[in-house]
């Protein structure tokens, strides 16, 4: 007898490009850090779509705030003025301490605005330095021109994590940018050490190269700081953000210093979409909650109760080797693949992901409290242990 969900997945394998590896789950509805499926069965979401929903699912304000803009105005092009956009961007600054932004849709586009003005600056300077400085391990795209794709955009140079001494040797003046992310979410919830934060501020003084450093992941709030580079101490004339940022309506925004925007004209880039009123209606109701509904603080408080639990996890655990992370990131570094540990959860009702082979990683609505957050890790703490029951009895978990 074929159901609503076996309908719907085999319309999506007849007619949809087979670029994803879905889970065989199809979600309907959410609320809060729950989502249902189409069964009617309920899930705690630890993963946000990735780190998405920062405000949760369905979450009224930003359902009101989408739906009145929907009735008002919903784009007209960067050809004109409206009022949001200018608020979006004034609210970043203050967050950000650099002092403009450029809008548009993703967190690659993102990165990939941040890595055109930055040789924009040099173009300008009359000095043009092509090379960039990327870390192994890092994820900042899927464009072409985002890193790290084979083939190569040429002149990125690649250096190890948290290796001051490799940095230092590798920058020079042909250096354009170093671009890092403050705790590299796809490469498996690992945080730059303060020794190599220390050297990007110092390789950057003595190169003159941008440091441009990709939040999407990290930023706005996820760590418990406004941005991560800020807990680091790293000083970056060029910042992308993207995910969190509009709660599930697409955005992302490159935030630029002023002396790399005096470098930039009219017409050196755009985007159709980009910062249109919905999207920034959308980024606005985001940016009030962290700031003025006292999310940031909410997540310093998260960050130090999943601290604690996942530790008791993980001495529970033997499969558990290390846990990293700071807020509401987190990486359970296994001793084996994680990928059975993301089914054992969906069948426990938890959604959590694996990055980097061996990593589980969490990734929870903002919003998410201490009560759901003790459920969602219960059911997280029976999900690795079917998984080391699987192990010691020599099974395979599909
Ligand atoms: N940079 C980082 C650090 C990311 O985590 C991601 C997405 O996972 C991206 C860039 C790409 O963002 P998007 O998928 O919105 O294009």
């Amino acid at each position: 007898m074929s159901t609503v969900a076996d309908d719907v997945q085999a319309r999506e394998l007849r007619h949809v490009l087979q670029t994803y590896r879905r889970q065989p789950v199809t979600f309907v509805r959410g609320d809060g850090v729950r989502l249902f499926d189409v069964e009617g069965r309920e899930y705690l979401d630890l993963l946000s779509g990735i780190g998405v929903a920062s405000l949760g699912h369905a979450h009224p304000g930003l359902a009101k705030a989408i739906a009145d803009q929907a009735r008002t105005l919903l784009h007209t092009s960067n050809l004109f003025f409206h009022p949001l956009q200018g608020q979006v961007a004034e609210r970043l600054a203050t967050l950000s301490g650099l002092p403009r932004a450029f809008f548009c849709n993703s967190g690659t586009e993102a990165v990939e605005a941040c890595l055109k003005f930055a040789r924009r600056y040099w173009h300008t300077r009359g000095e043009p330095r092509a090379e960039f400085i990327a870390l192994e391990g890092s994820f900042h795209g899927r464009t072409f021109g985002a890193l790290p794709f084979e083939p190569l955009v040429p002149g990125v140079r690649f250096v190890p994590s948290n290796d001051p001494a490799a940095l230092l040797a590798a920058v020079s003046r042909k250096t354009a940018a170093i671009i890092l992310e403050g705790i590299q979410g796809e490469g498996g919830v690992r945080p730059l050490t303060p020794a190599f934060a220390a050297a990007v501020n110092e390789a950057s003084v003595k190169s003159g190269a941008l440091v441009i450093s990709d939040e999407i992941q990290c930023g706005l709030g996820r760590t418990g700081h406004a941005f991560y580079y800020s807990a680091l101490g790293i000083k970056p004339h060029l910042v992308s953000l993207g995910k969190a940022l509009g709660g599930g309506v697409p955005i992302g925004a490159a935030l630029i210093s002023e002396e790399v925007a005096s470098t930039i004209s009219f017409g050196d880039h755009g985007s159709t979409y980009g910062g249109n009123l919905l999207a920034c209606r959308a980024a606005l109701l985001f940016l009030t909650e962290l700031v003025d509904g006292g999310l940031l603080a909410h997540i310093g408080r998260m960050g130090r109760f999943f601290d604690t639990r996942l530790k008791a996890l993980a001495g529970k655990h033997s499969i558990v080797k290390e846990v990293r992370g700071a807020g509401l990131i987190w990486g359970l570094e296994l001793t084996c693949d994680a990928a059975p540990v993301v089914p054992a959860a969906l069948a426990r009702r938890v959604i959590v992901n694996r990055t980097a082979e061996t990593v589980v990683r969490l990734l929870p609505p903002l919003v998410i409290t201490e009560a759901e957050a003790e459920e969602a890790l219960g059911r997280l703490d029976a999900a690795l242990a079917d998984v080391s029951a699987g192990h010691s009895a020599g099974g395979t978990h599909a």
